[in-house]
């Protein structure tokens, strides 16, 4: 999977007396995973998340629930991770409207979740329904439409069909060459990702019917 860069929280005004509890413990979850400690930082989202739930603020409970839907997923709670970020696309719907970049986002990060415990065919479709979302509403050269291409790729390549993700990374590569700047972060993660072979990992969970796996090397010694 591609390395994901964390979605926007919303702008927040300088801290001040008037801060919530729950917006108190959302920014010291990110001032800990910003520092690297993402235990900490997972800890410390999931009690913003609750105090956020029993509150009334919906941006609260937007950005609760986008800091702790990535680091679920990166601390190894792969299913919390999937009932947040499915929780987190509901509210960025509701608060944004489905096509706003950040609920594409959001549906993205849904897909992977749906990809990490072996829903393949849902998180493909998902997923290439939000790049022909974002295709449609924000350009082919919109940030959330290479992103969403550039996983869709992984997707497909640790499902067993590398000419499928090939195609969709020339796609991207092509796009990215054409509107993106040489050094943009994006067009090197789509030319570093194109290097990448399938995870080893997925193969345990994969669920796609016809997968066509690179033998090993280690099979090909044998
Ligand atoms: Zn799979």
């Amino acid at each position: 999977m591609p390395t994901r860069t964390p979605m926007p929280r919303t702008r927040q005004p300088a801290r001040g007396a008037h801060q919530t509890p729950a917006r108190a413990a959302i920014d010291h979850a990110a001032a800990r995973q910003t520092l690297g400690d993402l235990t900490d930082a997972y800890q410390w989202a999931v009690y913003a998340r609750t105090l956020a739930h029993h509150g009334t603020s919906a941006a609260e409970q937007l950005d609760a629930a986008v800091l702790l839907a990535p680091l679920a997923a990166l601390i190894g709670h792969a299913d919390q991770a999937f009932t947040t970020y499915r929780d987190l696309v509901d509210l960025a719907t509701a608060a944004l409207g489905a096509s706003h970049e950040r609920t594409l986002h959001a549906r993205a990060g849904l897909a992977a979740a749906h990809h990490r415990i072996g829903r393949c065919e849902q998180a493909i479709r998902d997923l290439a329904d939000v790049y022909t979302t974002a295709e449609r509403r924000h350009g082919p050269e919109a940030s959330a439409t290479l992103k969403a291409l550039t996983q869709l790729a992984c997707l497909y390549r640790d499902c067993g069909s590398p000419d499928i993700s090939k195609r969709c990374l020339t796609v991207a590569a092509t796009i990215a060459a054409r509107y993106l700047t040489i050094g943009d972060p994006l067009r090197t993660q789509i030319s570093d990702i194109a290097r990448m072979p399938a995870s080893e990992n997925h193969r345990a969970v994969c669920t796609q019917l016809t997968p066509s796996w690179p033998v090993p090397a280690t099979s090909l010694a044998a």
